[in-house]
């Protein structure tokens, strides 16, 4: 059994759904005994949704009106240019029309309301994944392949944490046992959604932005599959981000413990969740490219890769609009139990931490979720005296031994002799040296780092 993924630049437009269709043929030849087809929106459509939510919410219905219209646009081309006049074409026509008669009806509510929730953008967001898994499964079947289509919805359980549920992977299990393994028999090639999901009273959720990696991933933990493809517009993960850096290079196997680092602090390539479940249960997940199906891709795995004898650093990533909050309180001079009243009001508040470093009187963290800091302003200020400062990035060096060979920080920051540093944390892993620079540093940053340790 496997399981691939396509992005939404895999689905971009009419010629990219044509290679998907090569891809998933010969994916099947590799899979005899079944594939599951995961599939995010056409890029740019979740986008397009959002937008249209906030429209109405700010009463725009007019703008609303016209993000519908792109959104018809998009999808109408194409299915004109994959299905010509055919009856295919007018069964997509027609479920178009449906959801996009049900995303008028709902972006009126919201404007009438003044009112837009988690669960409503959930609501609004999923019609984009909805829209491209029927598009593709209609051409599979126009293709001649043997192909069912699976609402995720009816299978892929969380709870109600709208915005970004966790699976309920006993429920989970159960369903894809009872009705989806069968289903494999007689379509051994099945199409769905990523990203979208349901709570048990049928309520749609979703697993956060860039969240059809993570549903990947749970499916094959589900199906126990040999392995889970991620297909996307790279050649695999690579040492930095290529839009910043056009050197980057494709690394080839990178373990479960590195690739999370580099998804976490930024690597948009994975969403940071998928290789949880991957890792539960030792499956393989590859980063492969759509536009260039013959390149080996990455694969992410549980074996340590060998370094290079040049270099022990893999590679950089980074990841902006951070916040350091500062505490600071002669109480903490020699006193215990401090650390613990401060990660208490983060627990409170739901938000997590990324960075922390300390000396003996102030602790200074870094938060990316900013959705509640007045609240945590205030209760921290309760124990201490806060600042904080905004537009701040995290860059992230990913290597190995970190610990046993010297060197390794004093080559990244005589790098950045020029580059103001607000806070470093290493030695936490053996892998990971990360620290804090204002956001206006950070491309520069990166750029110089990956020539040093790269080029
Ligand atoms: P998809 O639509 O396939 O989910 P994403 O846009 O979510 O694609 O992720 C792919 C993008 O991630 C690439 O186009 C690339 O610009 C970006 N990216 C950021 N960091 C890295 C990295 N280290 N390696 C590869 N790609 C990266
Ligand atoms: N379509 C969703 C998004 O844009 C999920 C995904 O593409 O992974 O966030
Ligand atoms: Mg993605």
């Amino acid at each position: 059994m496997l399981v691939t993924k396509f992005g939404g630049t895999s689905v971009g437009d009419s010629s990219s759904f044509l290679n998907v269709v090569k891809i998933v043929e010969l994916a099947y030849s590799r899979s005899p005994d079944g594939v599951l087809v995961v599939l995010s929106a056409m890029s740019g459509v979740t986008n397009l949704l959002l937008t249209g939510a906030n429209q109405a919410l700010n009463n725009d219905l007019n703008g609303s009106n016209a993000t519908i219209d792109q959104i018809r646009h998009k999808h109408e081309t194409a299915i004109t240019e994959l299905f010509a006049d055919s009856e295919a074409k007018s069964r997509l026509n027609l479920i178009l029309d449906g959801y996009l008669n049900e995303l008028s009806i709902l972006y009126q509510g919201i404007s009438y309301l003044g009112e837009l929730s988690a669960k409503s953008l959930d609501n609004i967001a999923k019609f984009g994944e909805l829209l491209s898994s029927n598009i593709f499964f209609e051409l599979l079947l126009k293709h001649g392949l043997k192909a069912g289509y699976l609402d995720i919805r009816d299978v892929l359980i969380t709870d109600s944490d709208f915005s970004k549920a966790n699976p309920i992977m006993e429920e989970i299990n159960n369903r894809v046992k009872d009705s989806l393994i069968p289903r494999f028999k007689l379509t051994p090639i099945i199409v769905t959604q990523g990203f979208i999901a349901s709570t048990l009273n049928k309520a749609t959720t979703t697993l956060g932005r860039g969240g059809s990696d993570y549903s990947a991933a749970i499916m094959g933990l589900a199906l126990a599959a040999q392995a889970i493809e991620i297909w996307t517009d790279v050649d695999g993960m690579m040492s930095c981000d290529p839009r910043i850096v056009p050197e980057a290079k494709v690394i080839d196997e990178v373990s479960f413990e590195e690739a999370s680092e580099l998804a976490y602090f930024g690597a948009k390539v994975l969403h940071p969740l998928t290789i949880r479940p991957a890792v539960d249960n030792n499956i393989p997940v590859k980063i492969l490219n759509s536009k260039n199906p013959n390149h080996k891709g990455t694969t992410i795995s549980n074996k340590i890769p060998q370094v290079s004898d040049k270099s022990n650093i893999r590679a950089i990533a980074f990841k902006k609009g951070i916040t350091a909050i500062f505490v600071s309180s002669p109480k903490m001079l020699m006193a215990y139990g401090f650390l613990a009243k401060v990660f208490a009001v983060f627990e409170k508040y739901k938000t997590s931490i990324d960075l922390i470093s300390t000396s003996e009187v102030s602790v200074a963290l870094t938060i990316d979720n900013k959705t509640l800091l007045n609240d945590i302003f205030n209760d921290l200020s309760q124990l201490a005296k806060i600042t904080h400062k905004d537009n701040l990035a995290i860059v992230t060096v990913v290597g190995q031994y970190f610990r046993n060979q010297s060197g390794t920080c004093g080559q990244v920051f005589e790098t950045l002799k020029d580059i103001n540093i607000l806070m470093i944390s290493g030695g936490a892993s053996d892998i990971n040296l990360s620290f804090v620079v204002n956001e206006t540093d950070v491309i520069e940053c990166v750029k110089k780092l990956h020539q040093k340790f790269f080029d």
